[in-house]
């Protein structure tokens, strides 16, 4: 009998202090000032449906609503990393449920955008430009406008000409592109930017393997294509008709537009495209130049070389 009555001791203790344990969860959810809240909101609630969810209010209570416990999304201290609890009552019934916190929809909207910008071989300094951090300077004004007209006109619809910036070494075109992606962000707009010198290159590497028209579609679809540095590649027939020339005639068909930098203006431009180990082709030549018009205006940008 002995082992019968020390269990049954055992138990009705542990039942007490279950039943203690109970009543003073019970007394701290109700005198939540939150749920007290939300009783007040649904007077419907009776006594035993509220008992019957104790559990679920005692959840709502210790987790933090929409982050007002968390330091940042990191830190987020909730069961459901990122998820905030809400109370509602259905059919007579208390239901809990998660929505997403603000941390979270924050920290997804950051690895969102940093997917917008695809770029190839471009520095770190450019991809980190800023429109607002374009010195206003006399010189460029007519650049900075065509910009920010390009950003006001994408805000609603995209446009279908982008910008050939031409102008000397060093006086910010690249940093432009650099700028606008980052700006594009902003309204959800994918770029893709690529250098020129390389770009060739890498195309010429993916001959070999089944990629290259994998990227070719890339450059065809991608929302705003930003081509830096086009004159400064090594000449080729092949990648000017094949790649060039296919990508741009995509694009103009499809009212896409395309940003260009370049040492050369489109006449000079033309002349450099014409000269490959082929001979001097200037209808081919000037086929991608008629393109390139169809895709971008033509803006010159003048200035001082940053880079002294
Ligand atoms: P380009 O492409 O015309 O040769 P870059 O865009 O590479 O010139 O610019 C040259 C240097 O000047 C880079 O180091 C760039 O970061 C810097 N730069 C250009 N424009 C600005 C600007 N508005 N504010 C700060 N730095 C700039
Ligand atoms: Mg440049």
């Amino acid at each position: 009998m002995e082992p019968v009555q020390s269990t049954l001791r055992k138990w009705m203790q542990e039942n007490k202090h279950f039943k203690e344990n109970y009543t003073k969860v019970k007394q701290e959810v109700l005198s939540d000032p939150e749920i007290k809240d939300f009783i007040a909101k649904h007077p419907q609630l009776t006594q035993l449906e509220m008992e019957k969810s104790l559990i679920k209010l005692y959840e709502y209570k210790t987790q933090s609503k929409q982050c007002d416990h968390c330091s940042s999304f990191g830190g987020c201290i909730n069961m459901i990393q990122g998820y905030s609890p809400i109370l509602h009552v259905e059919n007579n019934e208390i239901r809990l449920s998660y929505e997403k916190c603000h941390n979270r929809i924050a920290y997804e909207k950051q690895i969102e955008q940093q997917n917008l910008i695809q770029s190839l071989y471009m520095p770190r300094e450019i991809l980190d430009a800023t429109i607002d951090d374009i010195d206003n300077d006399v010189e460029r004004v007519r650049a900075i406008r065509e910009l920010i007209y390009f950003v006001e006109q994408a805000k609603s619809d995209l446009p279908k000409k982008g910008i050939y910036f031409h102008g000397p070494f060093g006086v910010g075109k690249t940093y432009f592109l650099g700028a606008l992606a980052n700006k594009l962000k902003e309204y959800h707009i994918s770029s893709t930017l690529i250098y020129m010198p390389e770009f060739v290159r890498e195309m010429k590497a993916s001959m070999k393997d089944d990629s290259i028209n994998e990227k070719i579609e890339l450059f065809k679809k991608a929302d705003v294509l930003m081509l830096d540095d086009i004159g400064a590649e090594m000449q080729s027939a092949w990648f000017r008709d094949e790649i060039l020339g296919s990508i741009l005639q995509y694009r103009m068909m499809e009212k896409l537009p395309v940003f260009f930098t370049s040492n050369y203006d489109l006449d000079q431009l033309e002349s450099q495209l014409a000269a490959t180990r082929s001979g001097v082709e200037t209808v081919k030549a000037g086929r991608i130049i008629e393109r390139i018009k169809q895709v971008s205006k033509s803006v010159e940008i003048i200035g001082e070389n940053r880079r002294e």
